[in-house]
């Protein structure tokens, strides 16, 4: 379900020259001991012949075996495989996503793979009752619907058609006066503060964008809303950005954004089974006590719908940067402007299929590369999420045609499509719960794809395979320019990026992961398993305005998407080496030099957030002091004036900075080994401590949570990433720290800052053992 959120941010991010979206710029300087163990590697060098975890000989023949995989994938393929998948929809619990998995099942078992379907029984709300409508000061009701496009030959499959609505919304019947919100964040309401206007006791209009929307019907609650509306302003994803549908890609007068507004940074998946698997006869929570569902109810609707109630509002004229591309005037209200909402729901328990599949390792069958993308869509979902699938697909498929040809990965290998990622992450959380013993065990690597486009590969995940993606990266062609996607990556940074990202693209060997929030399916295995996750998907080329509508389809992908499949057939490509090279080193290519670096800028954000609320602080109470907001009130306008506020307290990151210092030295040391042990040859790498080394590496990301979690939210185990709590979607990394430094919680913030370290030196103590192993192996 991410990719829209992700490529509209990725494009803004071309136009305002900003780091690409989920990395928070960390940019920082490195210390010189982590930034120079790794270069060695020339830049962008023609696919040198030795491979991270390999030996020579085993090198070259991964290199035969890969090169044989690349030229597998076909986009005519994936052009018929999405056709067929996305014919009708096939969101959770219908008929046609049972047919889908059936067959997806059928083809993995003809390709040779051991595999079968995973059932799990999930609560899913859909919609029963719905209407907002406009009672004062005149009357309007909104269509909530999508109408039939004549050219579009899957959208007027209306009968079987999910309505427009937000998951997991609560029941509810309200009639209140009106406020226009902006984005809904936590910040739009420190302005509305400031601007004199409560939303106590109103209906809330927000816009999509800015943050995950499952966040604003709860910061709303919080404000004491009892209701929440949320519209597709055309500024975002409408007219003001390109043509719409069916003349161009994006959003029509009445395409409306479903999707779910399950509280996701509680906990995600199944909110009657929180922690466990909701298997037939799991302990099922009773409908009342299930957190991850709204306070208030919540309907999203169409630009088309949202302009008479907009139009209606009168009182402060919004902050120019609130307002949106309607032909209007956006006030704020709250009133004249009345709003009838009403929500009900059938609050049914519906099925899950999983159709998980296997290639038994032949050498470490017990340690396992697992690889995902989901098939449920919102509607016919083309773009999300069958762009992604059938690129999954193709790689199994001509996983299949090596294994008849001879090739035995050394380790296990599981692909699994999902189903009930859209309302959330249900599939895989459902799976990676009732897994968690065995996974936590034995799974090394996850990789995930959610949907898939045209452009620049976008690559996020943990930092310790940072190095090894840039390996894989080096060795794809991207298909419009025929350079290597790693070298058009890095082009791209240079032509868009500020001085300081100019300048670290030309010189750092490897460009960044960006870091995990949420939003797709890798969530429960970095965040609650530990287990290092990536997430890929090519983008930045293309944009629409078609997310989570009925007009995501087949009609549109190939009008208006990665068209030829091209891009499809490079995201199989790298995904599929990915795996391929996860699978058949001898020593997993885990590599730390890049996270102790990404680590240590991680910890210069943190002290340079706490500095500028500082001085922030400082500034706000000198200028109460010296009358400046009683001397420059318009009284026409009148602004609420800020109350003094404590200045933030100096904390303790002694600790922190020690603990990423001695993870550099780790990195260091470890790399050294690695060099020397792969130097030494294949007899150094095939020894018996490798095993040892082996289990070390995929312990290395399990050593970086803590079994309470995160405060609040004990789901979340991950001590460097989550998804940020007033965020959604976005990460926020060492969350423990940064959301008690956000939230002026100082005494939490030490704390944090403390337990942080420790996970830290556990690591750095993981790291030194690993390197231990492989020095007296070399000796
Ligand atoms: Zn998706």
């Amino acid at each position: 379900m991410r990719r829209f959120v992700l490529s509209v941010i990725a494009s803004l991010a071309i136009i305002f020259f900003i780091p690409p979206a989920g990395d928070p710029a960390p940019a920082g300087p490195r210390p010189a001991s982590t930034a120079q163990a790794s270069a060695s590697t020339p830049m962008d060098a023609e696919s040198p012949a030795a491979l991270d975890g390999f030996s020579a000989a085993s090198a070259r023949a991964e290199r035969d075996w890969e090169s044989k995989f690349r030229a597998l994938p076909s986009p005519a393929n994936m052009r018929s495989d999405m056709q067929r998948i996305s014919a009708r929809p096939h969101h959770v619990g219908t008929a046609y996503d049972r047919a889908n998995a059936e067959w997806i099942l059928s083809l993995f078992q003809q390709w040779g793979w051991d595999a079968h379907i995973e059932n799990f029984y999930v609560l899913f709300p859909t919609p029963k009752e719905r209407v907002v409508e406009l009672v004062a000061p005149t009357h309007f009701t909104a269509t909530l619907e999508e109408p039939t496009v004549a050219s579009d030959p899957t959208s007027d499959q209306h009968a079987e058609q999910l309505p427009t609505y937000n998951a997991y919304s609560a029941d509810g019947d309200v009639t209140a006066p009106l406020v226009y919100v902006n984005f809904g964040s936590p910040g739009d309401y420190d302005e509305l503060e400031r601007l004199g206007v409560s939303v106590k006791g109103a209906i809330v209009i927000a816009r999509y964008g800015m943050s995950w929307r499952g966040i604003k019907p709860k910061v709303a609650a919080e404000h004491g809303a009892v209701g929440c509306i949320i519209y597709s302003d055309p500024h975002e994803d409408g007219y003001f950005r390109g043509d719409v549908f069916p003349g161009g890609a994006w959003r029509p007068l009445q395409g409306v954004q479903r999707g779910s507004v399950m509280d996701m940074v509680l906990y995600p998946g199944d909110p009657l089974t929180p922690g466990i698997g909701a298997t037939k006869d799991a302990k099922r929570l009773p409908l009342s006590e299930a957190k991850t569902i709204t306070k208030i109810p919540v309907l999203p609707i169409s630009y088309g719908d949202a302009k008479p109630l907009l139009a209606a509002l009168r009182g402060r004229v919004a902050p120019e940067s609130w307002r949106g591309s309607l032909a209007l005037t956006y006030h704020i209200g709250p009133g004249p402007a009345q709003v009838h909402l009403k929500v009900k729901s059938n609050w049914d328990i519906k099925p899950l299929n999983d159709v998980i599949a296997r290639i038994p390792g032949s050498a470490s069958p017990d340690e396992w590369i697992v690889r995902g993308n989901h098939e449920d869509g919102w509607v016919n979902g083309a773009e999300d999420p069958v762009s992604g699938l059938v690129d999954e697909m193709e790689e199994a498929r001509a996983m299949g045609e090596l294994l008849k040809q001879g090739w035995k990965p050394r380790r296990t290998i599981i692909y699994c499509v999902w189903d009930g990622e859209e309302p959330g992450l249900l599939g895989s959380t459902e799976w990676a719960e009732a897994h968690a013993g065995e996974l936590r065990q034995h799974a090394a690597v996850y990789i995930n794809s959610d949907s898939n486009g045209r452009g620049y590969l976008d690559a996020g995940g943990s930092h310790t395979l940072e190095k090894f993606m840039n390996g894989v990266a080096r060795d794809i062609v991207d298909p419009e320019t025929n350079v290597s996607v790693w070298k058009r990556r890095q082009l791209r940074l240079i032509a868009t990026g500020t001085p300081e990202e100019r300048r670290e693209a030309r010189t750092r060997p490897d460009w960044r992961l960006y870091a995990l929030g949420s939003g797709s399916d890798y969530t429960a295995f970095i965040d609650h398993l530990g287990i290092a996750s990536l997430n890929l998907d090519y983008g930045g080329e293309d944009g629409g305005g078609i997310y989570h509508s009925i007009y995501d389809d087949f009609y549109w992908y190939t009008h208006f998407g990665d068209t030829d499949l091209r891009y499809g057939r490079a995201l199989a490509q790298t995904a599929g080496t990915a795996v391929m090279r996860l699978a058949d080193a001898e020593l997993l290519p885990f590599e730390f030099t890049d996270f102790a670096d990404t680590l240590h800028t991680y910890v210069e954000q943190l002290k340079k957030l706490l500095h500028d609320k500082q001085e922030a602080a400082r500034e706000r109470n000198q200028e109460i002091d010296e009358g400046v907001f009683t001397a420059t009130l318009d009284p026409k306008e009148p602004l609420v004036p800020p109350t003094r506020d404590d200045v933030p307290p100096y904390l303790n990151f002694a600790p922190l900075d020690n603990a990423a210092d001695a993870l550099a030295r780790s990195a260091a040391r470890y790399h050294t080994a690695l060099e020397k042990a792969q130097t030494a040859g294949a007899a150094a790498l095939a020894g018996a401590s490798l095993q040892q080394v082996n289990r070390a590496l995929i312990e290395s990301e399990r050593r970086l949570t803590s079994p309470e979690g995160l405060p609040g939210r004990p789901w979340f185990q991950h001590q460097i990433y989550a998804p940020g709590f007033y965020t959604g979607y976005e990460v926020k990394t060492l969350p423990a720290a940064r959301e008690a430094i956000e939230q002026k919680e100082w005494n939490k913030a030490n704390t944090a800052l403390a337990e942080i370290a420790n996970v830290v030196d556990a690591e750095s103590a993981l790291i030194s053992g690993a390197a231990q192993e492989l020095e007296n192996a070399i000796k």
